[in-house]
C-alpha cells in the first residue's frame, strides 16, 4: 500500500493544533492543572515541526534540518515534563531542559556537519528515549486511575518503538549522508501510529485530568475548610450504608462557652481555638478512628471495635489536653475547655442517626452536669 506522506503529516499538525487548543482551552478553564499549559505548548511545538520539516522535505538544507530537530527534541522533552508535572505535581522546567539539551547536543551536531544520515539516526533516537521516559513518567503514577494510565504508556511505548525502526531502519542502511529526507517503510509506519496514538493520548489525557477534577471536587465537598477535618456529609457517607454494632461508639464534642470566646475576642480567634481543638481530636485517633466536624463548634469521633473504658479513656484524653491548651490573643492567653457525650450501636445494629442522637442526649447531660466533662448514653432500662 503505498501512503500519502504529505497528506499523514498534514494530519498530524491538524490533529495535534486541535490537540493543542483543546489543552489551552481546558487549561483556561481549570488555571492549577499548569500541567495542561505544559502539555499544551508541548503539542504546539510538534505543530511547528510538522511545518518545518515539509519545508525540509521540500527543500532539504542544514539549517532547516537542525530548526526541525531542534523543535521535535524541544517538543518531546515538553511533553516529559508535562506527565512528570502531572505525576509529581513539580515544575516541569528542569525535566524539559535536561531532555532538550541532552538531546539537541546528540542530534544536531551530525546535521550541522552534512551528516544528515547520521543526524536522522540520532534524532530518532533520542526522540523514542524522551517517549519511553514519558511512558514511564505516567507508569509511576499508575496507582492514581490504572486503566488511563496504562493506556497512556502504551501508547507513548507504541510511539517510542515507531521512532526505533525509523532509526533502524536508517543505520541497517548505513548511510551518513543522505541529501534528503529519510523515505522508507518505518517512517510511513510512524507517521501512523504518531496520528493513532496521538488521537488516543489526546482522549486518555483529558479522561484522566477530568477524573482528577472529580476526585478534587468530591474531597473538597467532603473536608471542612477550616479545620481540614471530614464534614458532616462524609461523616454520614461513611455511616450510613450500614448499621452500627455494639462495639461501634459515636462520641460528640461540643465546645464550652464557645459563643463568649467569640464575642470578647473575635472570630478569628474562635477559628484558631477551632483549629487547635481539630488538632487534639487528631492527635489522639489510632488509624482507624474517623474524626469529623458536624459544624459549628461540634465535633465528632466514630470509633470501631472498641469497649466503654477504651472510649472514655479517649474522650478524657482528648478533653484534658484541650483544656490544657493555651491559645495567645492580643488582650490575653485564652483556654477553653469541652463537653463530651458518647453512646454505643447495639447487638442487632441500629442506624447511624439514632446513636448520633443517643450520643447528643449524653452530651447534652455532660453540659447539665457542669460541662468540661464525658459523659455516656445510659439506656432507660
Ligand atoms: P455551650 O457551652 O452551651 O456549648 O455554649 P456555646 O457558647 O459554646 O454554644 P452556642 O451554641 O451558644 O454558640 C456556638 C457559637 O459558635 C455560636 C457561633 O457564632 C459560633 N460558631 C459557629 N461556627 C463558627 C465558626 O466557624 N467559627 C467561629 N469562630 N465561630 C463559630
Ligand atoms: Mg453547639
Ligand atoms: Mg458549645
Amino acid at each position: 500500500m503505498s501512503l500519502d506522506y504529505n497528506s499523514l503529516l498534514l494530519a498530524i499538525g491538524f490533529s495535534a493544533a486541535c490537540l493543542s487548543l483543546t489543552l489551552f482551552g481546558i487549561w483556561l478553564t481549570a488555571r492549577t492543572e499548569k500541567f495542561l499549559l505544559t502539555w499544551a505548548i508541548s503539542a504546539l511545538l510538534i505543530v511547528g515541526d510538522v511545518f518545518i520539516y515539509r519545508d525540509y522535505i521540500d527543500a532539504p538544507g542544514r539549517l532547516l534540518g537542525m530548526a526541525s530537530f531542534a523543535v521535535l527534541l524541544v517538543g518531546f522533552s515538553t511533553m516529559l515534563g508535562a506527565a512528570y508535572q502531572f505525576t509529581s505535581g513539580r515544575s516541569p522546567i528542569p525535566l524539559t531542559v535536561l531532555g532538550s539539551g541532552i538531546s539537541l547536543a546528540v542530534a544536531l551536531p551530525p546535521m550541522a556537519l552534512g551528516y544528515d544520515g547520521l543526524g536522522f539516526m540520532l534524532e530518532n533516537s533520542c526522540a523514542a528515549l524522551l517517549l519511553f521516559a514519558t511512558a514511564r513518567e505516567y507508569w509511576k503514577g499508575r496507582a492514581e486511575a490504572p486503566v488511563p494510565i496504562i493506556g497512556l504508556t502504551v501508547l507513548y511505548s507504541a510511539t517510542a518503538i515507531s521512532f526505533v525502526l525509523c532509526a533502524v531502519v536508517l543505520a541497517w542502511d548505513g548511510r551518513l549522508v543522505l541529501g534528503h529526507a529519510p523515505s522508507n517503510w518505518a517512517e510511513d509506519l510512524s507517521l501512523v501510529i504518531v496520528i493513532a496514538s496521538m488521537t488516543g493520548i489526546g482522549a486518555l489525557s483529558l479522561a484522566l485530568n477530568q477524573g482528577r477534577l472529580a476526585r478534587y471536587h468530591r474531597l473538597d465537598a467532603l473536608t471542612d475548610p477550616l479545620t481540614g477535618l471530614l464534614n458532616r456529609r462524609a461523616l454520614f457517607d461513611l455511616n450510613s450504608s450500614a448499621p452500627i454494632g455494639a462495639f461501634t461508639a459515636v462520641v460528640v464534642f461540643d465546645l464550652d462557652g464557645f459563643k463568649a470566646i467569640n464575642d470578647e475576642f473575635g472570630h478569628a480567634t474562635g477559628d484558631r481555638v477551632l483549629k487547635v481543638f481539630a488538632e487534639e481530636l487528631t492527635g489522639n485517633l489510632r488509624p482507624a478512628d474517623v474524626a469529623a466536624r458536624m459544624g459549628g463548634e461540634e465535633f465528632a469521633l466514630v470509633l470501631k471495635r472498641t469497649l466503654p473504658e477504651t472510649v472514655e479513656h479517649a474522650a478524657e484524653r482528648i478533653r484534658t489536653a484541650f483544656a490544657a491548651r493555651v491559645v495567645e490573643t492580643e488582650t490575653r492567653p485564652l483556654s477553653c475547655t469541652v463537653s463530651a457525650g458518647f453512646a454505643f450501636g447495639s447487638k442487632d445494629g441500629m442506624s447511624f442517626d439514632k446513636v448520633l442522637s443517643a450520643a447528643d442526649k449524653a452530651l447534652y447531660a455532660a453540659k447539665r452536669g457542669g460541662r468540661n466533662r464525658v459523659s455516656t448514653f445510659r439506656r432507660a432500662s
